[in-house]
């Protein structure tokens, strides 16, 4: 409804400025999708956490600085191995708000982004979809030991929870998912 209301505000607007057709289309352009359409460009090899896990749907959730949240945090045991979701290229780095992180490339493009790991396996390098590549923590800006994971296939980030929730119940098995009570990133 809102994001309806402000495409009129902005057609009003381009129509005083003689740009009634631009003014919708760039209004939407700045919209943040919903549920993002090319979900099914990508797909998962392999659960990132290989263990017991739990996660939601946090997908647009607001964090600090006005922020929004772009991953699935998997809330799971400090120590739980990651592993590589696809063959590809990880490259391993530090940040103060992913705190020890990777950034997976497929072959195909695709990126996927692992942060708040309490330590990497190994160092930068070629992997193998499976092959552990870090251990789950909470270092950067998390609080609570889980994985924060984003797709990435192309430059914008988009709904990695179908994708997740689909690799890590085959791989899991039936483990019940438990709800997460509160945010575990500022
Ligand atoms: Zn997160």
């Amino acid at each position: 409804m809102h994001s309806r209301r402000r495409q009129w505000i902005s057609a009003f607007i381009g129509l005083g400025l003689g740009l009634s057709w631009l003014g919708p289309q760039t209004a939407a352009a700045h919209e943040r999708p919903a549920t993002p359409d090319n979900i099914a460009a990508t797909s998962l090899d392999a659960c990132p956490v290989a263990g017991p896990s739990s996660f939601i749907d946090s997908w647009g959730d607001p964090r600090s600085s006005g922020r929004r949240h772009e991953g699935v945090d998997m809330e799971a045991d400090r120590g739980t191995p990651v592993v590589a979701v696809r063959d590809g290229s990880a490259e391993f780095k530090r940040s103060n708000l992913g705190g020890n992180a990777i950034w997976l490339t497929a072959a195909t493009g695709e990126r996927f982004y692992y942060a708040h790991l309490d330590d990497w396996a190994g160092n930068s390098r070629r992997v193998r979809a499976g092959e552990v590549i870090g251990y789950v923590g909470q270092s950067g800006n998390a609080r609570g030991d889980h994985l924060h994971f984003e797709v990435r296939p192309g430059d914008a980030a988009v709904n990695a929870f179908p994708l997740v929730d689909a690799a890590c119940n085959l791989s899991v098995g039936r483990a019940p998912i438990r709800v997460v009570l509160g945010p575990l990133v500022r």
